[in-house]
């Protein structure tokens, strides 16, 4: 019956959405205890400043999503993320791999936007799954991170592109070397 298959349906999509949750709670922890050994190894002021900012906007984010349990009637529960744990496992290898200075700090940036648009992805999904069973205060909640996700992603860009200058970097123009340095200097 049509009726009963729909009940079903919203059954289902509500635990996806509750699994997801929880996904993200445990990612939103695991960020927690990360940022700072980000900003730990950053050296460009900007880039420390994004971070400790982000680093209080997401115990924030652990807040929300605690929050957001409470409205459900649920104690908050957190399962590992993989995908997360691969993010930070990563940004720790780019870390360890890259000479202190404009380089890893350039690494560090392009980590932390890898787990912005993580972050993004999710807090979209789960704002539409929340929208779809009518949880309006959940979805507002749910925006108000995604809002939040997105300006760092955008500042992490802006601090790329005014810090990480080709100056900084010490690349050499090339393009007036040979023939070809056109292509090669395209970098
Ligand atoms: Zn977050
Ligand atoms: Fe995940
Ligand atoms: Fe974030």
């Amino acid at each position: 019956m049509t009726t009963n298959k729909k009940a079903t349906e919203g059954e289902g999509l509500k635990k996806l959405f509750i699994d997801e949750l929880k996904d993200i709670y445990w990612a939103e922890k695991t960020m927690v205890k990360s940022i700072p050994k980000m900003s730990k190894k950053a050296t460009d002021d900007s880039l420390i400043e994004a971070l400790n900012t982000h680093l209080r906007e997401t115990e924030n984010h652990v807040e929300r999503i605690e929050e957001i349990f409470k409205l459900l009637s649920m104690k908050p529960l957190a399962k590992k993320c993989p995908a997360m744990a691969g993010l930070v496992e990563e940004a720790e290898e780019i870390m360890a791999e890259t000479e202190e200075g404009v380089i890893r700090d350039a690494g560090i940036i392009s980590a932390a936007q890898k787990i912005e648009h993580y972050e993004i992805a999710s807090y979209g999904t789960l704002k539409a799954f929340a929208n779809k069973l009518n949880l309006d205060r959940v979805a507002d909640l749910l925006d108000e991170t995604l809002d939040e996700e997105k300006n760092a992603d955008k500042t992490l860009t802006e601090i790329a592109e005014s810090s990480m200058t080709e100056e900084a970097m010490s690349i050499e123009d090339s393009s007036e070397a040979s023939p070809r340095g056109r292509s090669r200097g395209s970098l």
